[in-house]
């Protein structure tokens, strides 16, 4: 069945600038539904940095990316927005009264009167391994690029690949949760913390686990969906293990992806705006955040947060032609509630 939601502004990307969005348009009582390819929210903030200091915040004289986000979560909870997390917004459309309709990858579709887009450097695609047929098991059929929710792999035999954060945080996590996790890395040494190499290697002693080393996966095997995948080491000897499901973790890496396809005045693969508003070349659709360029751009945080603040006075005028916005301080107003 069709998800279907309704709402006044439609954030494409859940990054900081998007999150900040939720509060500018909620000052206006406009209601925002997010919507993000990833299945966390903060972006680059979260998928890249999350244990960095940052030092150019207002307020903050330095704040761990990933603290930033948690704050922009509390601060925007007064507006109750909406999010889908995990699908890609691939297509939209403009309704004859100015409205919108938009499309996920995952066949969500959101109805909205203004669409802001915070797509930072565009949406995080997964890097793929060179493996023959493949893509035959991607969409539910046994070979996934990120961990959505874990209960998929409940009580399955899984096989992940990758020697990173993310392939070592996952096979420490779902060694719980799956009934045989084995983990293939291509060398003998990880780029993830050392901490978590440590759990992963405790996990393979206590035989809770298994870590296969300087072995790639190499082959995938099955009829409808996937039944065996073949792991070969270096030195060339091959095993075939039976899986329900592959799990290979190699990192993502920014497109613009459908951004790009939706008939918007582009340059240098960014959303050319009007400064006056960060309105685009489609009447009703604005850009924000490292999306945008316009002369003078500078891909930073607090000019994202600025560029938001502007954005939701232009939706509202969109949204509400004949209303007048009159700007009041919330130190005086308060934080409305919707
Ligand atoms: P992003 O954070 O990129 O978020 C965009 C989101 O949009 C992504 O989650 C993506 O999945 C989603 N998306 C895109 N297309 C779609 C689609 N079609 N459908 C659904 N979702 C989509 N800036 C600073 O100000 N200070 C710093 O100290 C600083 N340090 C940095 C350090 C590093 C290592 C890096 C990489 C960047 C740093 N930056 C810093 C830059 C800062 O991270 C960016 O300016 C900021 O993340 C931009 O925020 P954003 O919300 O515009 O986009």
């Amino acid at each position: 069945m069709t998800n279907s939601i309704s709402t006044d502004i439609c954030i494409i990307g859940a990054g900081p600038v998007g999150l900040f969005a939720v509060f500018e348009a909620g000052l206006l009582k406009l209601r925002c539904h997010v919507v993000d390819a990833l299945p966390q929210v903060g972006g680059q903030l979260s998928e890249i940095y999350p244990k960095k200091p940052i030092y150019d915040i207002p307020g903050f004289p330095d704040i761990l990316a990933g603290d930033l986000v948690q704050n922009l979560m509390r601060q925007i909870e007064p507006f109750h927005p909406t999010f889908t997390l995990g699908e890609r917004v691939e297509r939209l459309a403009k309704l004859e009264d100015g409205s919108f309709q938009l499309f996920t990858t995952d066949g969500t579709e959101i109805f909205c009167k203004a669409i802001a887009i915070a797509g930072g450097l565009g949406s995080f695609e997964p890097r793929k391994p060179a493996i023959e047929s493949l893509e035959n098991y991607e969409g539910g059929r046994g070979v996934y690029y990120m961990v959505r929710d874990p209960e998929t792999f409940r009580d399955q035999r899984i096989v992940i690949a990758g020697g990173g954060d993310s392939a070592l945080d996952w096979t420490v996590f779902l060694a719980d949760v799956a009934k045989e996790v084995t983990l293939v890395h291509r060398g003998t040494t990880f780029r993830g913390a050392a901490d978590s190499a440590e759990k992963v290697k405790n996990l393979h002693e206590a035989g809770r686990a298994r870590l296969v080393l300087s072995s790639n996966v190499t082959h995938v095997h099955g009829q409808d969906g996937l039944e065996a995948v073949t792991i070969t080491a270096n030195d060339g000897t091959a095993e075939t293990l039976p899986v329900d499901s592959f799990i290979p973790l190699f990192g993502l890496t920014p497109k613009l992806g459908p951004i790009g396809d939706w008939g918007l005045e582009l340059e240098d693969d960014a959303v050319k705006v009007n400064t006056l508003d960060y309105s685009t070349s489609v009447p009703g659709i604005f850009a924000i955040g490292d999306i945008n360029t316009y002369p003078g751009k500078l891909k930073l945080i607090l000019c994202g947060f600025h560029e938001a603040a502007l954005m939701a006075q232009g939706a509202f005028k969109y949204i509400n032609p004949d209303k007048k916005y009159v700007l009041k301080y919330t130190t005086v107003n308060g934080v409305p509630t919707l």
